[in-house]
C-alpha cells in the first residue's frame, strides 16, 4: 500500500506501539511493523501481523513485560 485509503496521503512503513483492546483488557504491542499516514496518521497493518497479535492475546501468551496503568474513572 502506497496511499491512504482515507486521505490518500502518504504511506510509510514504521514500527509502532499498538495498543490492543480486547474485551475489558488492554494488550501493548510495541516494535509493530505497520504502515502509517503521514497526513492524517492512519495505521495499516499486515493480515500476518495482525493475525499474530491476535493469536499472541488469544493464547494468553507469556508477554515479554508488564505494564502499570493508572485507571481514572470519572464521576
Ligand atoms: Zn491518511
Amino acid at each position: 500500500m502506497k496511499t491512504c485509503y482515507f486521505c490518500k496521503g502518504k504511506v510509510t512503513e514504521k514500527r509502532i506501539r499498538h495498543v490492543h483492546h480486547w474485551g475489558n483488557d488492554i494488550v501493548v504491542f510495541e516494535n509493530v511493523p505497520a504502515e502509517v499516514c503521514q497526513q492524517c496518521g492512519e495505521v495499516y497493518f499486515a493480515p500476518e501481523v495482525l493475525e499474530m497479535m491476535d493469536k499472541a492475546t488469544l493464547k494468553k501468551q507469556k508477554p515479554d513485560k508488564t505494564l502499570k496503568v493508572p485507571v481514572f474513572s470519572l464521576p
